[in-house]
């Protein structure tokens, strides 16, 4: 017995029409080495690999090599609005391995990607190169510490074949780990390519999936719609909680699920500022800091859009069903914001004004030129004496705002203090770090990277693993850029 035994592997995406996916293999690579296997997760999806750890076993399944018993690899089709113009696109380097059963019964997708072309690979070469598979790796693993819904990463393997980017680089192949991969562009191909029987059976699918408690609903369509809605305004509001800024908010890459997908040229702010863009493809920011919860909001209105032919028979009640669904983001995504503003506050109870507050501090960061984490760090750890920024008129201002609502919670201030600790990170993965730990694995060296992955896992409290990291929190680069060469 070996651990491809207890990968319980199904496929019931492949019961859907044949016109929503492609069989096919992953092209096997020269020479792979194991980069990096998450034992962790392994361990929590109850993949047992204790019978056959041996390095060459895995090595064999995650580059592609050799197949778990009862795979049969499938690649998605599916469209999207990329930048607001719409192409039929697909996993053009991404096989579909299976789908797992963990041991509470959830179901999970294990995908390669990086792993070979594709019928749907258009002019790529269906491979990925070891940076941005180790940076999607580090980044989905600190979001899930962060308590952010996100696919996971569980091994990365180096191919031993070069590809070109912006110059020769090593290729390699990510195993991830997703709830599922159904996108709102998967819905827009079903929409527009497919008919009217095999969209309804992608809802339906999709509904038993990720909602079965709403296939009982008088509308399960306009149900599934509502709580995805609710799910991507959550989800955007953590996103903003904590700094994150994805880069490319494309209608492709906005999972169901209302998990983070695909990561890409995705940053954590440092400097506040609503206006922050990191990814060097979005010159005209449109999916900068502040343009996230509108950019989730015309990806919702594509949903709603292909969802109408399901929402009635009646052509003008289903436009006004969607619009209705669609006016609730807005409330959704205040809500969800101004809750997690208030628990990095450290405010209980509920104040009109609580808003006001929250924005204030916002726009004296901007004002300031702050980092964002350190600024909610200090106030979490009241360590204000320190920094000269601290003292100046417009913080005191502020200040004095926060100290009086803090006065009027009905619990100690000891809790405000406990609230906020476990509301806001000691580190986040600060681009300057990633960067490094990067060009030295790039380089063959993978110790600053498990370093900088170790003092993630935590991000909630000061520890020996993280503090090393602290001191250096601010990057020396202003411009910094992150680049699609992935
Ligand atoms: P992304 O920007 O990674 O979300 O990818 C957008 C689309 O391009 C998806 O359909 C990908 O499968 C496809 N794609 C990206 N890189 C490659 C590549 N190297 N080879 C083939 N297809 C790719
Ligand atoms: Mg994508």
């Amino acid at each position: 017995m070996n651990f491809s035994d207890t990968w319980q592997l199904e496929n019931s995406y492949a019961k859907l029409s044949g016109k929503f996916y492609t069989p096919i293999k992953p092209t096997p690579v020269r020479a792979p080495k194991l980069i990096i296997f998450n034992e962790k997760l392994a361990n929590s999806l109850g993949i047992d690999f204790s019978y056959d750890d041996d390095e060459e076993a895995l090595t064999q399944i995650f580059s592609g090599n050799s197949l778990p018993k009862n795979s049969n690899p499938i690649s998605q089709a599916y469209a999207g609005h990329q930048f607001g113009h719409f192409s039929i696109l697909g996993d053009g380097r991404a096989h579909l391995i299976g789908e797992h059963i963990a041991p509470d019964g959830k179901r999970f997708d294990i995908q390669f990607k990086g792993s070979g072309q594709t019928p749907y690979s258009r002019n790529g070469d269906g491979r990925a190169a070891l940076a941005p598979m180790l940076r999607e790796y580090i980044i989905s693993e600190a979001m899930h510490e962060l308590n952010i819904p996100t696919t996971r990463s569980l091994a990365v393997v180096s191919t031993g074949e070069s590809i070109m980017r912006s110059s020769l680089k090593e290729g390699a192949i990510l195993t991830r780990i997703a709830e599922s991969h159904i996108r709102v562009g998967t819905f827009e191909y079903a929409n527009k390519m497919l008919d009217l029987e095999e969209l309804k059976a992608l809802a339906d699918y999709a509904i038993a999936r990720h909602y079965p408690e709403l296939l009982n609903q008088k509308n399960p369509y306009l149900s599934f719609l509502k709580a995805v809605i609710t799910n991507q305004a959550k989800l955007i509001a953590s996103w903003m909680h904590v700094g994150f800024i994805h880069g490319v908010m494309n209608t492709d890459n906005m999972a169901i699920s209302g998990e983070t997908i695909d990561y890409g040229p995705c940053a954590f702010m440092d400097i506040f500022s609503m206006n922050r863009v990191f990814s060097s493809i979005d010159s005209h920011g449109r999916y900068k800091y502040g343009s996230q919860a509108h950019a989730a909001h015309w990806n919702l209105t594509k949903l709603a859009d292909s969802l109408i032919p399901l929402l009635s028979k009646n052509m003008d009640e289903a436009v006004k069903l969607a619009g209705s669904a669609i006016d609730e983001y807005a409330n959704e995504l205040n809500h969800a914001w101004i809750s997690g503003m208030r628990s990095k506050l450290g405010l209980f109870e509920k104040e009109e004004e609580d808003f006001i507050l929250a924005q204030g501090l916002l726009e004296w960061m901007e004002n300031s030129k702050v980092d964002y984490t350190e600024t909610f760090r200090d106030l979490a750890y009241e360590n204000l004496s320190e920094n000269q920024i601290y003292k100046s008129l417009a913080f005191k201002e502020w200040h004095s705002l926060w100290q009086a609502r803090l006065s009027r919670n009905k619990r100690p201030l000891k809790s405000s203090h406990s609230l906020m600790r476990r509301n806001n990170p000691v580190i986040v993965p600060y681009n300057h770090l990633v960067e490094e730990a990067l060009s030295a694995a790039e380089g063959g060296n993978m110790q600053p990277f498990f370093a900088l992955l170790s003092a993630l896992e935590r991000p909630f409290e000061f520890s020996s693993l993280n503090e090393v990291f602290l001191n250096s929190s601010l990057d020396p680069n202003p411009n910094y850029q992150t680049f699609c060469g992935t």
